[in-house]
């Protein structure tokens, strides 16, 4: 078994103590790496890639939470509204509005996750504090679309005194945008933050959803 059963129960074990969510990113893994998983317990897997999910989800227990992580390219939200259970990285008003439209069209509210650009790094996907505000102060527009809350991802780096700095904004945003917006919204709750190499940073600064993949699943092969 290429599943690492044992880190799974010791890092399940810490987040359910401070009651934060674990999304194993299974991306690039086969179906039967989260069968393994899943008999073990787990319900919430993560995936980048849309036909990836689409496919594992047609083979695996309907009992399972997906959660799509990846960029979503407009052309691909069709497949993916009303089947992912959250959309963690909507990163344009634009794709918002495509992820309403479909809602609408399929009859189904789908729960999203802003994804806010909280890295050094040009590589990455994301909105300013500027865009999700503007975005945020209209959510009106999107009857068919739960807001859930945050997702960011920290610069690739060791220092951990940058990351920390990074999902701390986030975490701010987070709360500024609840007491503005959504007070009475509880379902606007969620900070998506955290991967296999700065979790420990992710829960310390209060994340409510961490997503780890490699060191559940081992190391990914891009290649193949
Ligand atoms: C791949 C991926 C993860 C998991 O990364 P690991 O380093 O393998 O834990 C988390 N979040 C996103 C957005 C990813 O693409």
């Amino acid at each position: 078994m290429s599943v690492n059963v044992e880190a799974y129960h010791s890092i399940q074990q810490e987040f359910v103590k401070q009651s934060v969510t674990l999304v194993a990113v299974s991306k690039l893994k086969p179906a039967s790496d989260i069968e393994d998983l899943y008999k073990e317990g787990q319900r919430d897997f993560g995936e980048n890639y849309v036909q990836e999910l689409v496919d594992k989800q047609a083979v695996l227990p309907s009992t399972i939470n997906w959660h799509f992580i990846g960029h979503l390219q407009r052309n691909k939200v069709k497949q993916i509204v009303g089947v992912a259970n959250i959309i963690h990285g909507v990163d344009s008003e634009r794709l918002l509005q495509e992820i309403n439209k479909e809602a609408e069209k399929k009859q189904v509210v789908q729960n999203i996750l802003l994804q806010y650009f909280i890295a050094k790094e040009e590589t990455k996907f994301g909105l300013d504090a500027a865009e999700i505000e503007t975005i945020v102060a209209q959510k009106e527009q999107y009857p068919h679309v739960q807001f859930l809350g945050l997702m960011g991802m920290a610069t690739h780096t060791d220092d951990q005194e940058q990351i920390k700095a990074e999902f701390d904004q986030l975490i701010t945003l987070k709360q500024s945008l609840k007491a503005r917006y959504f007070k009475e919204d509880a379902a606007f709750s969620m900070a998506s933050i955290g991967m296999s190499g700065d979790y420990a940073i992710a829960l310390a600064a209060g994340a409510s959803h961490i997503r780890i993949g490699s060191m559940l699943f081992g190391a990914r092969n891009y290649t193949s």
